[in-house]
């Protein structure tokens, strides 16, 4: 049993998940970075307790996947936009010492990867990209079971890659990155600048109400949805051209309306990747639902440890 912990921005989750990727119990809390790191440690220290007990269990460790830059080889957050103060502070250590058992983290896309790949839509893909696009655009490279990693240890930022020079202008310092484009805030800022006037539904616009107006037919939300597809089309068939993968799987939020973007995604995949065996790259969706990133926190702890699965990464 594997205790889990998800860092994310607004939230920290906690559980306790089985060998298959099963949630048996559950806490969460927000995160309240300003309160500071150490009272963020010890409310995840008592949720981690919490599950243990209600699920009836003891832990044989503890994977972390955290909203990054976060350092996965020393356990260190790095400069992350939402706890800017927790820089250099190591929750591997702190968890380590405080429940004797061996913990490991990375990257929250990186442990969603892992989770799909292990007990997910990915499982046994010998290529495999996870994508998650929600408030950001995320991603994690799966090569035959291990994550890839870029020199020493970092996590490769596929959502910042350039789709459109002269596009908006993107947190990282670039113009037109793919998640400037393409993540569910950009959807919302192109129908704000591109709706009528008198548009009706201007004020509190969301990706989700977005998505839902367009089902019902509203013309303004079915161009916004159209835009949308065609960024996440291009920086998806760019990864298709790059990494030829068996497959790519697809997550986040704006996922849970899928069904709009699928269809013109492949289209522009047949279109833009012909050099590539397109055709056997498989489109999936996540599998893993809600507690995905949790899931796949407990997945990072077996990448990491379990035997059978290589040395220590
Ligand atoms: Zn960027």
């Amino acid at each position: 049993m594997i205790g889990a912990v998800d860092i994310g921005g607004t939230k920290i989750a906690v559980g306790v998940i089985d060998e298959t990727g099963r949630v048996l119990s559950r806490r969460e809390c927000p995160t309240d970075a300003v309160a500071g790191y150490a009272k963020a440690l010890d409310r995840m220290a008592a949720m981690l307790t919490e599950t243990a007990r209600a699920a009836g269990v003891n832990f044989s460790g503890i994977g972390i996947g955290s909203t990054g830059p976060v350092d996965p080889l020393t356990g260190e957050f790095g400069e992350v936009n939402f706890f800017p103060h927790w820089k250099g502070q190591n929750p591997v250590r702190d968890l380590e010492r405080m429940f004797h058992v061996p913990v490991a983290m990375e990257n929250d896309a990186d442990a969603a990867a892992l989770g799909e790949a292990g007990w997910g839509a990915g499982k046994d893909k010998k290529q495999l990209i996870y994508v998650t696009i929600g408030t950001g655009i995320g991603a994690g490279i799966i090569l035959d079971g291990r994550l890839y990693r870029g020199v020493d240890g970092s996590h490769p930022e596929i959502g910042h890659h350039l789709i459109d020079p002269s596009g908006p202008a993107c947190a990282c310092g670039f113009h037109g990155c793919w998640e400037s484009l393409a993540a569910a805030p950009a959807m919302v800022g192109w129908l704000q600048k591109n709706a009528p006037l008198d548009y009706p539904h201007r004020h509190n616009l969301t990706a989700k109400r977005i998505c839902e107006l367009a089902r019902e037919g509203d013309e303004a939300a079915r161009r916004a949805v159209e835009n949308e597809t065609y960024y996440l089309g291009l920086g998806l068939a760019n990864m298709v051209t790059l990494f030829a993968p068996e497959a790519i799987v697809l997550g986040g939020s704006l996922m849970k309306s899928a069904i709009l973007f699928l269809d013109q995604i492949r289209k522009a995949i047949v279109r833009n990747c012909k050099l590539v065996p397109f055709e056997q790259t498989e489109l999936a969706l996540a599998s893993l639902g809600e507690d995905s990133n949790l899931i796949g926190a407990a997945r990072v702890w077996h990448h990491r440890f379990a035997a059978g699965e290589g040395q220590r990464v």
